[in-house]
């Protein structure tokens, strides 16, 4: 499946030009590939086939409903993190019975409104938040469904700011007391103990960490099977995508490139033999490998500027659209639109017109010779893309398309200034 390449010079999204899509919805823009969500989704399902499951899309990855109602239609599962999330599910016409409410955090009003719906599991970070479910639960008169949530102390061997599975970080209970919280459950009135997860972190790309998680926890998974009959283990998401490309280089294409990553069947490969012992349904939580490579950061050069040594390219995109290279600095391909017709080459920082030093695509970028009105397509921008972004600097939040082989579509307006200043009010006194 070729989801962004050249045809004719152009870079296309499916069978799209984006520089068609660009003229007619402006920029900053994101752009989606709906073929290539759905390609990724059946490949992991595939994948999984000869176990029980259920994958469950993180949904704070990229939240958009159109995205959102693509996952329901294809069967899936979502984990969500807030009510929020929970919201935008039902939106999208996606069913409650198919979601895990995640987080360390959660409130009463979520807690209350995560039961009232029905969600399949609540996924339970503490001793403190079991005891105020099981009391909220009981005001209801019902028995809430509940996982813990573990820390399996691994490290996954990825930026600080995404790791989750090691005692170091806040998530999870740590697996020495996970027995003892289990069966303090067990005597809560209103508590109804399905489950066990665990996340250890994102863009993991070795399969090592993941492995290791589950070799710690599956003794424990048996016992709880055995004693409290529970009925999932989740696995969690994290797996990582290739956030570099041939494609910059002039050859090859973007897809071929990410999959050299850590591949879908590497990593079931490598997990399949030990859950396929449990004998249980196994939920995983992908969000990042969904939709990462499936997703374009459209911008426009405004402007070119010599500094010294220094060449900048400022685009119309900033930090409060996409600020993955700011957050993480993280590393994003950045090419043309317009396919180069030379092969200079020349370094470059391309940032945005935000404020902030942070506010920057690229630093020292060997890129091909860009000209001001240039489109340039930030790539792998699907995933923590939109849904980090702000209005910082009061920018309006830009605007989301979405692509299905030759059709293109907005999903999302351009915010205007009124809605900057919206919901904003008095003050009365
Ligand atoms: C963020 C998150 C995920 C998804 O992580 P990815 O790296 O995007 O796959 C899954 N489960 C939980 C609990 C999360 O917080």
């Amino acid at each position: 499946m070729h989801s962004f390449h050249y045809r004719d010079s152009k870079l296309h999204c499916e069978d799209v030009d984006l520089g068609r899509v660009a003229q007619e919805f402006g920029t900053p823009l994101y752009i989606y590939s709906a073929g290539t969500i759905l390609d990724h989704y059946r490949r992991l399902d595939s994948a999984l086939a000869s176990l029980d499951h259920l994958i469950c899309y993180a949904v704070k990855a990229n939240s958009n409903r159109a995205i959102l109602k693509l996952f329901a239609d294809a069967g899936a599962g979502f984990d969500i993190v807030s009510a929020g999330e929970l919201f935008r599910v039902r939106a999208a016409g996606g069913l409650p019975d198919r979601c895990t409410f995640a987080g360390v955090g959660k409130s009463r009003e979520e807690i209350e409104y995560a039961l009232d719906q029905g969600v399949y599991s609540l996924n339970v970070e503490s001793e403190a938040e079991l005891d105020y479910i099981n009391q909220i639960a009981g005001a209801k008169n019902l028995r809430a469904p509940i996982a813990l949530r573990l820390n399996p102390d691994v490290d996954p061997h990825t930026h600080e700011y995404i790791s989750t599975g090691s005692h170091e970080n806040k998530f999870g209970i740590a697996l020495e007391h996970a027995a003892a919280v289990y069966e303090r459950a067990a005597t809560m009135s209103n508590i109804r103990i399905v489950g066990v997860q665990m996340h250890i972190g994102s863009q993991i790309t070795e399969t090592e960490p993941f492995a290791e998680a589950i070799r710690k926890v599956s003794p424990l998974v048996s016992e709880l099977k055995a004693k409290y009959g529970i009925e999932f283990f989740s696995i969690g998401g994290g797996l990582g995508i290739v956030y570099e490309s041939s494609l910059a280089s002039g050859s090859g294409d973007w897809w071929q490139a990410s999959k050299t990553a850590l591949s879908i069947q590497q990593y079931i490969n490598a997990i399949l033999p030990e859950l396929r012992e449990l004998k249980l349904k196994i939920l995983l939580e992908p969000g990042r490998l969904l939709a990462g490579n499936a997703g374009v950061l459209l911008t426009r050069v405004r402007y070119l500027k010599q500094s010294g040594q220094k060449k900048f390219a400022i685009v119309d995109a900033g930090m409060n659209d996409l600020i993955r290279p700011a957050l993480y600095h993280s590393y994003h391909e950045i090419v043309p639109v317009d396919e180069p017709r030379s092969s200079a080459r020349e370094k470059i920082d391309v940032v945005g017109p935000v404020c902030e030093s942070a506010d920057f695509f690229a630093l020292d970028r060997e890129m091909p010779e860009l000209q001001e009105g240039d489109l340039l397509a930030i790539m792998s921008a699907g995933a923590y893309g939109f849904v980090m972004a702000s209005n910082y600097n009061s920018r309006p939040l830009p605007a989301e398309a979405f692509v299905h082989g030759n059709k293109f579509a907005l999903i999302r307006q351009r915010q205007t200034f009124e809605d900057l200043i919206r919901g904003e009010v008095g003050p009365t006194f």
